[in-house]
């Protein structure tokens, strides 16, 4: 029997740092990841991660920015412990040898990012994901951590007697065994789901199993509603173009060539808020303004040097995917789903509703991000609740909370070999493909649940959804393998993106107001009155269905915190 005292699933930034909490502090800690750590999506982060470094910033106006940012759905708890532990995060990740950009006199250099009251933005050129990653994982090797490498959760095992959680079932890529893998405590740090979507800024691995799974082991989704649209993503592929570019002073234009943003955001023009920016992009696409479904993002006046100093990722992706050098053409861009502040709900401390199983990360709604993430506020969620999770875990271990190893059901590791065994068995003749329902499921969701969301198009929409979610339970599959089975795997993911979609839609539709990143067409403000809660997705085992239901947002009562108008 495989057994850890803490499992930790995901080596992205969340995983990986509370991984070394718990190695740090002597437990026997394993990773498990379907893909190499360092294939991860934090790995793709390329803009930066706030953090009030500078002695003449200070992190309460960096919580004041979030709380704001967020549309006053966040949990202000959560939202202090992040703002103030950021510089320490930041300088942790330093000191463990990550390559921040600096300035002449060796300080972290800062860039502006959109919503910020400062420039508090450290960065490692467009590559700071990259950059925090690689040093997690040399920790991790120096460490000595187990990983599970190209290792996929396909199960939350739970303690029959007591409900704790008890580990996970595993899958095996290269054997085709499932496995299991028994933990005093869990942490679920699987990242997002922008997958949902049929244009993203995603990995192929953002398919939100982590998030679908503990929802099904009785944790609670939140928020699920709230998706950000990034405003910069390519026109044809989607791949993003950092906020970074406008930090450093680019313009978004229209066909006409002209600057847009002084008409929505008068202040702070091309850096409001994501949500603010991308509204404004569709309304001069939906009015004329655009050109083939973009309008477009303009660096010229930076001048060559600067962009190939500061920014020459972003133009190495201008070139590659939309034949565009930024140098000399603006790039054509559009509003890409990009981001997940839904997930798994935690207390401040990073524990769901199941006992010993834990979430961090993006797959995390803790929630700092409330109804809106603020750009390079989600790599520092993921250093902050990385460490404050994996050391909560590691006090209930030690502190004998959690001491024994729970017991589990052999059965529930049955129904999961019984489902593969299914998916091999059926043929084309009596099922669907899964690269058909994969494609009406996200078309589905660009078409219905987008930047802009209407009563009628949310209906026709989770209509849409609850069909395949029927035709889901005659999948088929064409690799019968056992070997690195991606059919297998990516058709077992699609459930979890389909059980997603559906929380997103029922909890868009319920929730009749506009806030952060959900704009509803009938109900165009802010209802803080009826709405300044969470909406809470539970999955009912009876009726098989994602039911929604309601929780307060935690504030704190602080007269700064008092919600206004939210204008940029
Ligand atoms: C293109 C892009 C650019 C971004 N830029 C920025 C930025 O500049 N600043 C910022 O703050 N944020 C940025 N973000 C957001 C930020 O990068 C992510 O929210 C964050 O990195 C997520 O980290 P994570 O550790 O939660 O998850 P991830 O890094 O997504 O890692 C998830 C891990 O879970 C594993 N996993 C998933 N499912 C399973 C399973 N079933 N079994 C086993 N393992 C599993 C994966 O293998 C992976 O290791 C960006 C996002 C994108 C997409």
């Amino acid at each position: 029997m495989r057994q850890h005292d803490i499992v930790i699933v995901g080596a992205g930034l969340a995983g990986l740092r509370a991984a070394f909490e718990g190695i740090t502090a002597g437990l026997d800690t394993a990773v498990l990841t379907k893909v190499h750590p360092l294939r991860s999506h934090s790995c793709a982060a390329q803009g930066g991660v706030n953090a009030a470094i500078n002695p003449n910033d200070n992190w309460e106006d960096h919580a004041y920015d979030t709380v704001k940012g967020a549309d006053w759905l966040g949990d202000e708890d959560a939202i202090e412990i992040m703002c103030e532990e950021a510089p320490q995060a930041v300088l942790d990740l330093d000191t463990m040898g990550a390559p921040f950009s600096r300035e002449d006199d060796g300080t972290l250099a800062q860039r502006p990012f959109g919503g910020q009251s400062y420039a508090r933005t450290a960065y490692a050129a467009d590559r700071t994901g990259h950059a925090m990653l690689h040093t997690l994982w040399e920790q991790a090797i120096k460490l000595g951590t187990h990983i599970y490498q190209e290792w996929q959760m396909l199960h939350i095992l739970k303690d029959p007697n007591t409900g704790r959680c008890a580990g996970v079932v595993a899958y095996d890529i290269a054997t085709g065994k499932v496995e299991t893998i028994l933990a005093k405590t869990v942490l679920i740090a699987t990242g997002g789901y922008g997958r949902i979507y049929a244009s993203n800024t995603n990995a192929m691995i953002n398919t939100g199993d982590g998030v679908a799974l503990a929802l099904k082991a009785g944790a609670h989704a939140a928020d699920l509603e709230f998706v950000q649209f990034h405003p910069t993503g390519l026109r044809n592929s989607g791949i993003l173009i950092s906020e970074g570019v406008r930090g450093e002073g680019a313009y978004l234009i229209g066909a006409d060539g002209k600057r847009f943003m002084q008409k929505y955001a008068p202040n702070k023009l091309e850096l409001a808020s994501r949500d603010v920016v991308s509204r404004a992009e569709t309304m001069e696409i939906m009015n004329g303004n655009g050109k083939n479904g973009a309008i477009f993002l303009d660096v010229r006046h930076l001048g060559r040097d600067i962009i190939l100093e500061r920014l020459p990722q972003i133009r190495q992706l201008s070139i590659d995917f939309e034949g565009v050098d930024p140098i000399n053409e603006p790039i054509p861009v559009r509003p890409t789903c990009h981001y997940t502040m839904g997930g798994i709900r935690t207390n401040k401390l990073g524990e769901t509703y199941v006992p010993g199983l834990f979430a961090a990360g993006e797959a995390a709604c803790v929630s700092v991000h409330g109804a809106n993430r603020l750009g390079a506020n989600s790599l520092l969620e993921t250093i902050v609740y990385g460490k404050v999770t994996g050391k909560e875990m590691v006090r209930q271990i030690q502190e004998g909370t959690t001491r024994e190893f729970p017991t589990y059901n052999r059965e529930d590791v049955l129904i999961v070999e019984r489902k593969i065994a299914e998916l091999k068995a059926r043929s084309s003749e009596d099922g669907y493909r899964q690269a058909d329902l994969r494609e009406d499921l996200t078309q589905a969701m660009q078409e219905h649940v987008g930047v802009f969301r209407e009563e009628k198009s949310l209906k026709k929409g989770l209509k849409k959804i609850l069909d395949i979610k029927e035709k889901y339970k005659k999948l088929y599959i064409d690799d019968k393998s056992e070997n690195f089975n991606t059919d297998l795997l990516t058709a077992l993911e699609l459930g979890n993106l389909i059980a997603l979609a559906e929380g997103t839609v029922r909890s868009a539709l319920a929730r009749e107001e506009s806030r952060g990143a959900h704009s509803r067409e009938e109900f165009t403000t802010r209802d803080d009155k009826k709405w300044m809660k969470h909406s809470i997705v539970k999955w009912n085992h009876a009726t098989d269905e994602a039911e929604v239901d309601y929780e307060p947002v935690r504030q704190l009562g602080k007269e700064r915190y008092k919600p206004v108008e939210r204008t940029y």
